[in-house]
């Protein structure tokens, strides 16, 4: 990626190094240890967690900027998800008022091993997620050196493409998406439920790629960038993760779509660059 001229967000909150401690609550919901999940990338705790949605995600939550701020550029991998983040403010601002909406900013919350969000006390191990309560994101960088050596997808573009993603999900709950679907989950059955997630998943995949094809607009991306992202969403699929941690796929149990899925609604959102792109809810 090029992304030397892009603004950086100042909306980067820095908790690395912070200890975290299991007793604390937080945001008034109380205390839940989120299990450690095989499944990385956007096991997103609001999902997980019913508790933390009594409160209901949306439009109340405050706008916390306290100690947020753009880090040093010595930073790198700071930096560059500062760069990031700043390119989905653009395209996501420009997006919204386009619709007559405003898009509210979200904060990213850097990491490092364990945090505690308003959705519950989170593990590295569960990857970057979003919160929709506190509409904050949250990521240990420790989650890119997995991204590249277990599985297989490096690249700053596959690495931009998890915080797109994420971005996605508050893209979702901007629009009360997420609680509607959150919703309709309480009312199905498991697999039913499952189902949904997978839907919201692909679309937040599918989001991504509209960020994608901003940033392709804007010359930020470089030849072998949009090959990186969909070698990511192909490696981070349900079927292959199943098959790496328990040797065999179980289709009803996907809560995020199959590699091939992902790679799809990936692609469509790079392409035509439209949110009308992305509606996995219909059909099917
Ligand atoms: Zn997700």
């Amino acid at each position: 990626m090029r992304l030397e001229d892009q603004e950086r967000s100042s909306n980067i909150e820095d908790r690395r190094g912070m200890r975290v401690g299991r007793g604390v609550a937080g945001g008034g919901i109380g205390v839940v240890v989120i299990a450690l999940i095989a499944m990385f990338l956007g096991v997103d705790p609001s999902l997980v967690l019913d508790s933390a949605l009594t409160t209901g995600p949306g439009q109340q939550a405050p706008q916390q900027q306290v100690g947020a701020r753009a880090p040093s550029r010595d930073d790198k991998m700071a930096d560059f998800v500062a760069a990031v983040l700043g390119s989905t403010e653009e395209t996501w601002s420009e997006i919204f008022t386009r619709g007559g909406r405003t898009y509210r900013k979200p904060v990213l919350v850097l990491f490092s091993g364990a945090v505690q969000s308003a959705c519950g006390y989170a593990q590295a191990a569960v990857g970057p997620f979003y919160c929709p309560t506190d509409q904050k994101l949250y990521i240990d960088l420790a989650f890119y050196r997995d991204l590249q050596d277990r599985f297989r997808a490096p690249g700053d573009f596959a690495q931009a493409y998890v915080i797109a993603h994420e971005i996605g999900h508050h893209v979702q709950n901007l629009l009360g998406l997420s609680e509607r679907v959150q919703r309709a989950r309480q009312q199905a059955s498991e697999r039913e439920g499952n189902q949904l997630s997978v839907r919201l998943e692909l679309q937040a995949d599918c989001y991504a790629g509209v960020w994608g094809h901003y940033a392709a607009q804007h010359d930020l991306l470089e030849p072998g960038d949009a090959e990186e992202g969909l070698r990511a969403a192909a490696s981070i699929g349900d079927d292959r993760l199943q098959r790496q941690s328990q040797g065999r796929v179980v289709p009803e149990s996907f809560t995020h779509g199959s590699s091939e899925q992902r790679v799809e609604w990936l692609r469509r959102g790079m392409e035509n660059g439209q949110m009308d792109s992305c509606n996995t809810f219909g059909g099917r």
